[in-house]
């Protein structure tokens, strides 16, 4: 039986090869208007951790959208390819890019106070509003 490598995908153009080691399913989706702006919608994330392989790093753009992380994104196709902490160096990167991962869950909803009203999630979730995330940074410094 072939062993199909779930952990590793590719942009839209196949310029940028990705492999993360490590990828948690449970899924975080953040409703704030820089991810909003960003990709049109909602951002749905898989953590990955610091282990992220890139291959084609020549391609990748990286905008550093607020001073505490950047987003990448593959300067031939436009595919968003993560969005990245800048103090630990941490990927969260779109689920798409992973769409057979096992156990993929939505577990998490950042900015639930920044959600607009034209849509919503009937998922159940846990969900933190900017206050409780700014908190949630402030007790990490
Ligand atoms: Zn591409
Ligand atoms: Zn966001």
């Amino acid at each position: 039986m072939l062993d199909i490598d779930l952990q590793s995908t590719s942009c839209l153009c196949g310029s940028v090869k990705i492999k993360a080691t490590t990828v948690n399913p449970k899924f975080t989706v953040c409703h704030c208007e820089t991810c909003r702006s960003w990709g049109g919608g909602p951002f749905f994330a898989v953590q990955c951790g610091t282990d992220v392989d890139i291959d084609g790093e020549e391609k990748v753009s990286v905008y550093q959208s607020s001073p505490r992380a950047s987003r990448g994104f593959c300067s031939d196709c436009g595919t968003h390819l993560f969005y990245r902490l800048n103090k630990k160096g941490e990927y969260n990167m779109p689920v798409g890019l992973f769409p057979a991962l096992k156990g993929l869950d939505m577990n998490m909803q950042y900015f639930s106070d920044k959600r607009p009203d034209y849509y919503c999630f009937s998922n159940e979730t846990k969900e933190m509003t900017e206050a409780e995330i700014q908190a949630y940074f402030a007790s990490q410094a």
